[in-house]
């Protein structure tokens, strides 16, 4: 039986947040071959996931856009000062679409390692899988999860090595 590859490309690229996007353009622009893998459902990565209430640009909208395209720049005309998530979400699906680069991005797709093989100079992403993306139940997992990445880091200890309770936090010192 025959194990199933995916293709190869110059350019694997993971997140289809503003600067994932930016990159896909990049490297077909500058002629690779490239695909983009986004955990989510959709692209806008912050303003994909972030749709609370009122969620917003604290920037001027105009000082967000992408710069590369004088076309794209002219063309956009924000409906907000300070663009909401809608807004924004549309902005950036507007990119995609206006710059055809939908159909190098798989959605639903979270990378799960990423390995470096010195011999080819090759990096495999593996599996790519198929999941579902992050919902909010799995927010305070995935927060647990950085913590102990970072933690690991910088040698701290995490909370599967350590049970100790954290140190009380230290009153700053008095101005003299
Ligand atoms: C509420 C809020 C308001 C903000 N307002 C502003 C503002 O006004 N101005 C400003 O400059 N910045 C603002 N920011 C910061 C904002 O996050 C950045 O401006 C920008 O959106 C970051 O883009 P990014 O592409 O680097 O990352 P993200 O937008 O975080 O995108 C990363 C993407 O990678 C995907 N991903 C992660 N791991 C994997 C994996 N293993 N496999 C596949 N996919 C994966 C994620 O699903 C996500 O879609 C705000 C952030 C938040 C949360």
């Amino acid at each position: 039986m025959s194990e199933h590859r995916d293709p190869d490309f110059d350019v694997v690229i993971v997140g289809g947040g503003i600067v994932g996007i930016y990159q896909l353009y990049r490297a077909l622009e500058a002629g690779f071959t490239a695909t983009l893998l986004e955990a989510g459902d959709g692209v806008g990565g912050t303003w994909y996931w972030n749709r609370y209430p009122d969620a917003r640009f604290d920037s001027e909208s105009y000082t967000y856009a992408y710069l590369f395209s004088k076309e794209l720049f002219d063309d956009w005309e924000w409906q907000e000062h300070f663009a909401g998530q809608p807004e924004i979400e549309r902005y950036l699906n507007h990119v995609v679409d206006r710059f055809d680069l939908r159909r190098h991005i798989r959605l639903g797709t979270r990378v799960t390692s990423a390995v470096f093989d010195e011999t080819s100079a090759t990096v495999t992403v593996l599996p790519p899988v198929s999941t579902k993306g992050l919902t909010i139940e799995d927010a305070p997992r995935r927060a647990e999860e950085v913590r102990g990445l970072i933690a690991r880091a910088i040698g701290a200890p995490t909370s599967e090595s350590s049970s100790a309770p954290p140190p009380p936090p230290t009153e700053p010192a008095a101005a003299s």
